[in-house]
């Protein structure tokens, strides 16, 4: 490819793209095979999000493109391929190192109206001739069914004029009971995740309840360690629909975030219990109806919804590792989730064994209230600090388009490129926390930067942690105040703690295992069963795949659905899981 500067005659950026979106749809329309190859580069790179293969897959090579491209084409749809002028201008930017023209447009399909974005960059071997790169399609909205948003938000309801009828809050407590219903979507966990996915489905007028065993909404954050504050900053966090306030700070506190899902909760009118376990269910492939078991307050409630999407978070149930001789020691032993009070360690010895996010921050709580704490690594694990370096992937969101284009530039980008931009804001990352980091080696800390150096993002796409965004702990290793192990050096355990290979021991008045959690499929077969962990596989991770396996997607058990991820993430991708679910009750989709 050339550069931009190389690029022989350069044509403005929005005539360039409309030029190659008029060919395209007078290629697909004609399906003429030739014609379309010869619009994409042999390497480029086709995402359909829902719009026209009602799939979330990437495709890759300009061959493999044109072939799935060509199963859609000779018709009248897809077409009106334009440029929005609604939407952030075409223009020249630099993405995973390269330059490129970058254009967002609209289109329509018999079914519904969707974004796309399209990236061009000339062909050296065709005189530079501007070819895509990559192409993004993805569904806005089912025809008939869309958003109610600004100008086509409700109508007032006749509550308003109705002296004698239930008003608007006799109508919510009603919604919410349940009473004599059972919702069409039951989500389980109402933190971001399952917040995201309730609104959208509300949005589209699907009858949604959240279940969440915590009392309070918002108790996922309150319930984390005291000095929480946000990781990103607050303007790659916002939720579907109602932005936090422009006044509030850089990163938000974990009491503060909990404070606003219960505004949210009540400003998107979701149907939200506290207190409720989800125990389990069991699809009836004959009716399309799960049964499923809940447990409200101490009261069982069975319920049949058509669909159960799990919002659980990440991590299944805590993974305690058989470590051997460790029952030797007579000192509490905790894992992570159940550290809470770091008060009553004052002035003791405490052994964290593991080195994630959790592991340090739970170093530090400790250290805070006075404990004298010991780090025990037990595999390498990467290091960025919190700010700059771990807002690097961020900085689309401040280059200036709206967020609902950057979010759709963030889509757009393949996983391929996507890896190969991180591994540009590793490299950059590594170089801005040099002196954190070579201090840490110096103190015997194991660094990794990631498989192939792909840094943090794709450890947390992969396997969902593996590295700690520095908010101090690490400064207090390498000054010496959080000390650290190296799992290798210990023996074995005993009555009073660690025995080191050097013989010498290291007493320790309580252990906490920072060990992280088993994965969700581990979760699924424990509510669902066997059959349904068999059916779908592995939860999150790519496997030799381009898309998060079973995430935000149909599955391969009808009716189970998956949401997880970063705030953006949920942003992103309730979205689309929205519009599936709508689209099932439709019948457009199975
Ligand atoms: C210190 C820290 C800072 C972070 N900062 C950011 C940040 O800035 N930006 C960002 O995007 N991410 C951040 N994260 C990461 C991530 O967003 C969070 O971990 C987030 O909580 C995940 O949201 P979730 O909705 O998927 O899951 P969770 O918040 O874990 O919510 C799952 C819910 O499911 C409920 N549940 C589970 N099982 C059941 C059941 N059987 N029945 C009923 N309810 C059930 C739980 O009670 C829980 O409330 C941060 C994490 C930490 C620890």
């Amino acid at each position: 490819m050339l550069s931009k500067t190389e690029t022989p005659a350069i044509t403005p950026p929005a005539t360039a793209a409309q030029m190659w979106l008029a060919q395209f749809q007078e290629a697909l329309a004609a399906a003429d095979r030739a014609r379309l190859k010869s619009l994409f580069h042999v390497e480029s790179y086709w995402r359909d999000v829902l719009a026209l293969t009602w799939r979330i897959a990437t495709i890759d090579g300009a061959d493999a493109v044109v072939n799935e491209l060509m199963a859609r084409a000779g018709d009248s749809w897809p077409s009106g391929f334009l440029i929005d002028q609604d939407r952030t201008a075409p223009r020249w930017v630099m993405r995973a190192g390269t330059d490129a023209i970058e254009a967002i447009f609209k289109f329509e399909t018999p079914e519904g109206r969707g974004s796309g974005l399209l990236r061009l960059t000339p062909d050296a071997n065709e005189g530079g001739k501007l070819k895509a790169w990559t192409l993004l399609t993805a569904l806005d909205g089912i025809k008939g069914h869309e958003e109610q948003l600004g100008r086509s938000r409700q109508e007032d309801k006749v509550y308003s004029r109705d002296f004698h009828g239930p008003n608007w809050l006799d109508m919510r407590k009603a919604a919410a009971a349940y009473a004599d219903r059972d919702p069409t979507v039951l989500v389980v966990g109402g933190g971001q995740a399952g917040l995201s996915a309730a609104a959208r489905l509300g949005q589209l007028g699907v009858d949604t309840l959240i279940v969440d065993r915590e009392q309070h909404i918002g108790d996922n954050w309150r319930h984390r360690y005291h000095a929480l504050v946000l990781h990103n900053q607050t303007h790659v966090n916002h939720l579907p629909y109602m932005r936090f306030p422009p006044n509030w700070p850089a990163y938000i506190p974990k009491d503060k975030i909990a404070g606003w899902f219960e505004a949210y909760v009540d400003s998107m009118e979701l149907n939200y219990w506290t207190s409720t376990t989800f125990e389990g269910g069991a699809y009836d492939e004959k009716i399309g109806r799960w049964s499923v078991v809940l447990r409200k307050d101490g009261a069982a409630r069975e319920m049949h919804p058509h669909h159960v999407v799990m919002a659980t978070g990440l991590s299944g149930a805590p993974s305690i590792l058989d470590i051997p001789t460790l029952d030797e020691f007579v000192g509490p032993v905790l894992h992570s989730s159940q550290y809470d009070e770091a008060d009553k360690w004052k002035n003791k010895n405490v052994l964290v064994i593991g080195s994630g996010n959790s592991a340090h921050d739970i170093a530090q709580d400790l250290h805070a209230s006075g404990a004298k704490v010991t780090l025990v690594q037990r595999s390498s694990t990467m290091v960025v600090n919190v700010e700059p370096s771990a807002q690097l992937p961020y900085a689309l969101y401040d280059e200036g388009p709206p967020l609902e284009d950057c979010d759709l530039i963030t889509m757009s980008v393949p996983l391929v490129l996507a890896r190969k931009s991180h591994k540009i804001l590793t490299e950059k990352a590594k170089q801005i926390d040099k002196e954190l980091l070579d201090g840490l080696a110096r103190k015997g800390f194991k660094l990794d930067f990631g498989d192939d150096g792909t840094g943090w993002q794709f450890k947390y796409l992969t396997r969902g942690g593996g590295y700690y965004f520095n908010v101090g702990c690490s400064d207090l290793i390498v000054q010496g105040e959080v000390g650290l192990l190296q799992f290798a050096d210990i023996a074995g355990f005993v009555a009073e703690g660690a025995r080191m290979q050097s013989g010498e021991t290291l007493p320790a008045d309580l252990i906490v295992l920072a060990t992280g959690y088993k994965d969700q499929n581990h979760l699924v077969r424990e509510l669902f069963g066997d059959g349904v962990a068999d059916r779908i596989g592995p939860i999150w991770g790519f496997g030799t795949g381009e898309e998060l396996r079973n995430m935000f997607t149909r599955t391969a058990q009808p009716g189970l659905w998956f949401i997880a991820g970063s705030f953006a993430q949920c942003r992103i991708y309730s979205k689309y899981l929205g519009l599936q679910i709508k689209a099932c009750e439709l019948g457009l989709l199975r």
